[in-house]
């Protein structure tokens, strides 16, 4: 059955192209076009911008995100078997859609992208956490991209989002809200994708801000976060021993108790540690 935008329904899609999906390239595709045009709506007015979607598979989201008026969506697609389904999208949005088959790990994306840029994916579960570090620890800060719109497990979109005391608090929490705003947006049940996953989704919209919310230099704060997470049982003291050789100074002229623990300690409290540990 054709669809609102012309194109066939994606199960036909499927089908024609035999898309059998690869566990190995975590594919789970989303099949309801009424479902990818509602998760290309909390990614904001895409009227304006150019979209990189990692993993379009089928294209789905793809149809979602052209459908909801994307000025451009570049989509970089590891399986080349997607790409005649993808071309057939490209022919119904002329030159709307530019599809590169790449592993996006490897490629710069940066370089075929205009801003304004939005990031909108479901991305493939075993290099998803991968991306979305390297899209919060840019070389320079405001980044490239204005938002990440992007499906999770759900267990890793509360990590995006836990705050101090709980246990899925850790650096994962920290990198994203230390420049983001971070929201769950969405949750979605296994019977939403096919083939359906065990675990439970949620879709995360991150919203960069113009500057961080505390003062601190990325590169001390990540040594700081990875070393006091990594030993989250520890007192800080002992955990952040290597970080610093008078740590416990550092701690208190950051007014931070030597025998507290990272998971205690709120955004503001590492920031203060990371320039507690740059002063002279
Ligand atoms: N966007 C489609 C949807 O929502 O139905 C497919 C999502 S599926 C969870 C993840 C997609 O990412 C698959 O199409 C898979 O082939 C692709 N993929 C996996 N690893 C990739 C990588 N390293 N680079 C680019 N695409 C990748």
């Amino acid at each position: 059955m054709a669809q609102l935008d012309g194109l066939p329904a994606l199960r036909d899609v499927i089908e024609t192209h035999d898309l059998r999906a690869k566990k190995s390239l975590g594919q789970n595709f989303l099949l309801d076009l009424n479902l990818t045009a509602k998760i290309a709506r909390q990614a904001g007015d895409l009227t304006g911008s150019d979209i990189l979607e990692v993993g379009p598979g089928p294209g789905g989201l793809t149809r979602g995100l052209l459908a909801e008026g994307a000025r451009r969506v570049l989509a970089i697609e590891k399986d080349s078997r997607c790409l005649p389904a993808l071309a057939e999208i490209s022919a119904a949005y002329p030159g709307q859609l530019e599809v590169i088959n790449a592993d996006a790990l490897q490629i710069d994306a940066l370089a075929h992208l205009t801003p304004p840029i939005r990031v909108v994916a479901n991305l493939p579960y075993n290099v998803g956490t991968e991306l979305l570090v390297r899209w919060l620890t840019p070389p320079e800060w405001p980044p490239y991209w204005t938002s990440l719109t992007l499906m999770f497990q759900k267990e890793v979109a509360q990590r995006i989002i836990a705050q101090p005391g709980s246990k899925t608090y850790g650096r994962l929490a920290i990198l994203s809200q230390w420049r983001c705003d971070a929201n769950i947006v969405m949750s979605l049940p296994p019977e939403a994708f096919t083939p359906p996953p065990k675990i439970h989704s949620a879709v995360v919209h991150l919203t960069a801000l113009p500057e961080a919310r505390f003062p601190a230099k990325a590169e001390t704060l990540s040594r700081v976060v990875a070393a006091g997470f990594n030993q989250r049982r520890k007192m800080l003291r002992s955990s952040l021993k290597g970080v610093a050789p008078d740590i416990e100074d550092r701690l208190l002229s950051a007014g931070l108790k030597p025998t507290d623990r990272a998971e205690q300690i709120p955004l503001e409290g590492f920031c203060a540690l990371a320039r507690a540990i740059d002063a002279p």
